[in-house]
């Protein structure tokens, strides 16, 4: 009888289920929790005696990237839309390592990368080694909609963005007064080539699930103080530093070598696609078991609006809000 071989197979499902045994089901995103975002301004080593008016700056920068986000998203905004407009007033704010105020290699010189990508479609962006444009997650969108690439670096890179509406600057534009005392300490201490990790916080990025369910990514970096002039980071690299698809959207911070060994973004939300796990659960184990203690964090979000921002360096600027009325923003553990 089909009704009640229906109702047996439907029995052992939810026997299966209660068991945990139930394989993970790809389901169509849920509409009913609403918006989620969180963004992040680095990780890394922070103090925690840095004078509270310091501690203040970043805070309010983050604030102000937030406040646009959840305003947007609250209005109906597309997640992909949102992840770019938030990188971009983080790349504008001297105060994180992407767009002004990005650290300087080991020349002295500022090359930037950047990523986007949508979860709905898979659709990724991503540019590497720019000198001259303003906001680098911009041009990685239009890698996205406009070419039929994913990564594009360098010349072809420079290249691309002159023919497209994004703003250029003198490569001195991106340059702070501490970023080029930053450099000249690591020169002094020749930390280029043997520490490739620890010196680049201040990467930004952001994670967005908007209002119909669409996830989306986005990161946006000068690197690594002292880096190798050429080094490529996890950043620009989809699957490492960013990654978003019908399951999750992750940004990453941190050593990008580590996070490029382990496809980091990925891999969180390889895990709860293929491992059903949640996604507290796969950000945790990749960043307290897979990567080293001090490697950094990443912000997540999930198809239900779940935030996830686990770190295992001192300190990660970031911050989240939701449709519940959730807004907060932090540096440290608390
Ligand atoms: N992950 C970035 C990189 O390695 C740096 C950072 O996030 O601080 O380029």
């Amino acid at each position: 009888m089909p009704h009640a071989r229906l109702l047996s197979s439907s029995f052992a499902l939810l026997l299966a289920a209660c068991a945990g045994g139930a394989p993970p089901q790809p389901t169509a995103p849920s509409a009913a929790p609403g918006w989620a975002i969180a963004l992040h301004g680095g990780a890394g080593t922070l103090d925690p005696t840095t004078p509270e008016a310091e501690l203040q700056g970043y805070r309010d920068a983050l604030r102000a990237a937030l406040t646009i986000g959840r305003d947007r998203l609250a209005r109906g905004d597309d997640a992909v839309d949102v992840c770019e407009a938030v990188v971009r007033v983080l790349e504008d704010d001297p105060h994180f390592n992407a767009g002004r105020g990005a650290v300087l290699n080991a020349r002295g010189v500022h090359e930037l990368e950047a990523a986007i990508m949508d979860g709905s479609t898979l659709a990724a962006g991503a540019v590497t080694g720019l000198r001259t444009v303003k906001n680098p997650v911009s041009l990685a969108r239009l890698v996205m909609t406009k070419t039929r690439h994913v990564l594009l670096g360098g010349d072809g890179a420079e290249e691309f963005a002159t023919g497209q509406a994004v703003e250029r600057v003198p490569n001195e534009h991106f340059t702070t007064e501490r970023r080029r005392r930053l450099l000249d300490e690591a020169l002094r201490e020749r930390a280029a080539a043997s520490k490739p990790g620890g010196t680049g916080s201040g990467t930004v990025g952001c994670v967005v699930r908007d209002q119909r369910g669409k996830l989306a990514a986005a990161t946006s970096t000068g690197g690594l103080t002292a880096k190798m002039p050429g080094r490529i980071g996890d950043t620009p690299l989809v699957g490492a530093g960013t990654y978003a698809d019908a399951f999750a959207a992750v940004s990453g911070t941190g050593t990008g070598e580590q996070f490029m060994r382990h496809a980091v973004a990925r891999t969180i939300t390889a895990r709860m696609q293929f491992g059903g796990q949640s996604l507290a659960e796969a950000a945790h184990a990749v960043v307290f078991t897979t990567l080293r203690q001090g490697d950094g964090g990443v912000i997540a979000v999930d198809r239900d609006g779940t935030i996830a921002m686990p770190f295992n360096s001192t300190g990660m600027y970031r911050g989240a809000a939701d449709a519940s009325g959730r807004f907060e923003v932090r540096i440290f553990a608390e």
